[in-house]
Formats: structure tokens, C-alpha cells, sequence
């Protein structure tokens, strides 16, 4: 039976679209270059993340957040979702007062989030370092398995009758003299298809070009430190990082770094996080991870005491304004778009998935479109060249 959607890349994103879309009764055939979860959402921390600006980002956000609850019941197997909360942490008293700003603006717009002291700090989590200046804790956010849920996703979806095709790459995109999608080529075979879903992460951008469609994606690296289990009191909230971690998003030059502290299920801890552009190289620099391990011993000094047992480095999927592109692609009928998660991708990919299938099957769209467009960049570029 011929597909009606074929979805490109079997990652978080690209599975979550294949599930939402085999919800709705429509036949979907998921195609992989590699094995599932064999890109960036095998290289991620965990945190469900609710307050990153801009105000779209926090509508994905919470839309997902609440996907998950769902998810966490529906999927075929466990994804290690839990509700941990997370604690920004404020390093020095001379940043303290931009921090507030954050919080209160953060609050004003509806998001449960509580200031602390540097005694409050002390009191909930007494190993980190005692001269933080304060902090602030964020009820609503979560953890998830990225690979647990990548694969449950993509299982689910070929339960519900989706065609699961790994090791499968796409090597064009077949239109006709109307610029309709008429087919996808693949190394695998033929498959002829009307609609295409392009979630094919950072290597988004080739696939944009296949259909002569430019889409600003470009890899951004992060480095990941792994350690040995650690009891489960050496930290009480599973999710701790910098309130600086903000900033690092913003930077676009050199190495951006913040200390990420997340454990998982497993009890291994996932020490994060680096920021540079050093294009598909997934190498990892001994210099970053040295400077990342100081970062996350100054908040949690703890981890002197602690083996670490591997290093890697992944690539963000980085969109310019760091909002990912949920969108129909200009000009080519058929072809939507899924990419441009940044930081963001786990945290994004129910509701990403959701709206996909909403867009696809005419549905009205639980968050507004228009900011996640890939048109905004053109209608940017315009605006700039008229002044
Ligand atoms: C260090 C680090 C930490 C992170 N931490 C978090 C976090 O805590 N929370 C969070 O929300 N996000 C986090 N992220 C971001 C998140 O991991 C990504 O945004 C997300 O995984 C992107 O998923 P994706 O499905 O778009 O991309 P991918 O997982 O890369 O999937 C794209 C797939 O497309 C396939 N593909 C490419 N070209 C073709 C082709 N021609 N034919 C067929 N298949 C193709 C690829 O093989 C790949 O598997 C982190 C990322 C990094 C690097």
C-alpha cells in the first residue's frame, strides 16, 4: 500500500510526527539513513525544559510538556518521564538582579516558579557549593529517555500500521511541473508520496535543497560528560544548571558554556553543556570537556569525588532565532517541514509532531503557526533589504 506521508529521519522529531500522524488514521512510512535515534537525540541530556524564551517557544513548551503526561501512559514501554522540577542556580549576588527580572517576567506570563535564597539553596540541595547567590526552582519541568521515547514513538506508530524504514537514506525529492511532491527516492527504492515531512535535523538544510528550498539549519556542538552512578542524594532535584545556561543559547562565536547537571534513571549523572559552531565535526574537544567538568565542579563540588566514564559531543539542530520551523515550505506542495529544535528537541517533539499532523489532516492548530513559519526568514531578509 502506497504511504500517504513519508516522514524523513527517524529521530525524536521525526518519529513523534509518524506517531501523531498514524494516530489519525493516515499512512505513514518513516524513512532513517542510519538506525532510529542514530542522530542528535541519541547525544542530549534529558530536561523537559518550560521557561526558554521567546514567548512561542514557552507555548511549545508547556503544550508539549503536557503531550508527555499522556505519552508517559500511552507508549508501548517505559520512557523514564518523571516530573523533577528543575533549579536554576545564581552564581554570583551581581547577578542576581537580571535573574529576578527573568523570574518575575517568567511568572507574570503564568509559569509556576519560585525565587530562593542562598539559605533556601543550602537547605534543599546540601552538597552544591554554600557561596551561591540564590536561585530559582521550576516545578513544571520534567526528564525524559530520549532514545526510550524516539524508539516508543516509533514503535507506537508501527503498531498503529506506519512503515518503520531504517537504513533508508533520502537521495531526492521528485516534483512535478506544478512543483508537487510526486515521490521520494531513497537508497532502498522508489516511494511515490504526496506529502513529505522533512525531520531530518541538522541535515535539514539538504533535504530543503533537494526541493530548491532554503532552510537555515545549521549544526551547533555541545560536549556531554558521563559519570559513574552516584547515590541518589548527592543531588534531590535530578535537573540543576547555571541560570547562565540562558545566555549561552544567545552567543555566536567561540565556545559557550554552562554547567548542566542532570541524573538519570540509571543514576548516571550527564553533565552538560557547550555551545559552538565547528559545522557536522562530532569530535570532542579535551579542552571544552576540561573547562565543562570546572564549570559543574564550581556549582557541585562534590564531583571531585566522582569517576566519569565517557565523553561525547552532538549536534544542535540551530535555527538563527532559536525557534524551531514547524511549517508548510513555501512554494512546494506537500512538503512541510520539522526541524530547528536547537536546545530544545526533546522538550518539542510531542507538540511538534502534533501540530504536523494537525497542518497535514486540515485540523486547527493547538499553538499558532505563524511564528514557527519558514517564511519569517524570507519576510526578514525582505525587511532588511527595504531598510
Ligand atoms: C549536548 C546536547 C544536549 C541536549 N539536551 C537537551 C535537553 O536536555 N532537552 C531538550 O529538549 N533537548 C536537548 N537537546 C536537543 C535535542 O537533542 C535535539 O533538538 C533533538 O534531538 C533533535 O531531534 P531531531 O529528530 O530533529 O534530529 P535527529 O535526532 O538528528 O534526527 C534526524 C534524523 O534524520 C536522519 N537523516 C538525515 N538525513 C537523512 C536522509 N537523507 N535520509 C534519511 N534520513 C536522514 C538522521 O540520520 C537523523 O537520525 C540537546 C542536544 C545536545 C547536542
Amino acid at each position: 500500500m502506497l504511504p500517504d506521508v513519508v516522514v524523513i529521519g527517524g529521530g525524536i522529531v521525526g518519529c513523534s510526527c509518524a506517531y501523531y500522524l498514524a494516530r489519525e488514521g493516515v499512512r505513514v512510512c518513516l524513512v532513517e539513513k542510519g538506525n532510529l535515534a542514530s542522530g542528535t537525540s541519541r547525544a542530549g541530556q534529558s530536561h523537559i525544559v518550560l521557561w526558554e524564551e521567546p514567548d512561542i517557544n514557552l507555548q511549545l513548551e508547556k503544550a508539549s510538556r503536557l503531550l508527555y503526561e499522556a505519552l508517559a501512559e500511552e507508549l508501548p514501554f517505559d520512557i523514564e518521564y518523571r516530573r523533577t522540577g528543575s533549579l536554576a542556580l545564581v552564581e554570583n549576588a551581581g547577578d542576581w538582579e537580571p535573574f529576578e527580572r527573568t523570574v518575575h517576567s517568567l511568572q507574570a506570563r503564568g509559569l509556576d516558579c519560585q525565587l530562593l535564597t542562598s539559605t533556601d539553596l543550602c537547605r534543599l540541595e546540601p552538597n552544591l557549593a554554600p557561596d551561591l547567590a540564590g536561585g530559582a526552582y521550576f516545578p513544571e519541568d520534567a526528564q525524559v529517555n530520549p532514545i526510550l521515547t524516539t524508539l516508543a514513538l516509533a514503535q507506537a506508530a508501527k503498531n498503529m500500521g506506519a512503515e518503520i524504514r531504517p537504513f533508508t537514506e533520502v537521495t531526492g525529492i521528485e516534483l512535478s511541473a506544478e512543483r508537487k511532491v510526486t515521490a521520494v527516492d531513497t537508497t532502498t527504492g522508489r516511494i511515490p508520496t504526496a506529502i513529505v515531512v522533512n525531520a531530518a535535523g541538522v541535515w535539514s538544510a539538504a533535504i530543503g535543497t533537494m526541493v530548491g528550498l532554503e532552510i537555515p539549519v545549521i549544526p551547533r556542538r555541545g560536549h556531554i560528560i558521563v559519570t559513574e552512578p552516584v547515590p541518589d542524594n548527592l543531588i534531590n532535584c535530578k535537573i540543576i544548571l547555571a541560570a547562565g545556561y540562558m545566555q549561552t543559547l544567545g552567543a555566536t562565536s567561540g565556545v559557550a558554556m554552562s554547567a548542566n547537571i542532570q541524573q538519570t534513571h540509571s543514576g548516571n549523572l550527564l553533565l552538560g553543556s557547550s555551545r559552538d559552531f565547528g559545522g557536522f565535526d562530532r569530535t570532542v574537544r579535551p579542552e571544552v570537556i576540561r573547562a565543562q567538568l570546572a564549570r559543574n565542579l564550581r556549582f557541585l563540588p562534590a564531583l571531585a569525588n566522582i569517576h566519569v566514564i565517557r565523553t561525547y559531543a552532538g549536534l544542535r539542530p540551530y535555527s538563527p532565532d532559536l525557534v524551531p520551523i514547524i511549517s508548510e515550505g513555501d512554494g512546494v506542495k506537500g512538503f512541510y517541514i520539522a526541524t530547528g529544535h536547537e536546545g530544545a528537541g526533546i522538550t518539542m517533539a510531542p507538540i511538534t509532531g502534533k501540530l504536523i499532523s494537525e497542518m497535514i489532516t486540515s485540523k486547527a492548530p493547538t499553538v499558532p503557526l505563524e511564528p514557527l513559519s519558514l517564511r519569517r526568514f524570507s519576510h526578514r531578509q525582505e525587511e532588511d533589504r527595504l531598510g
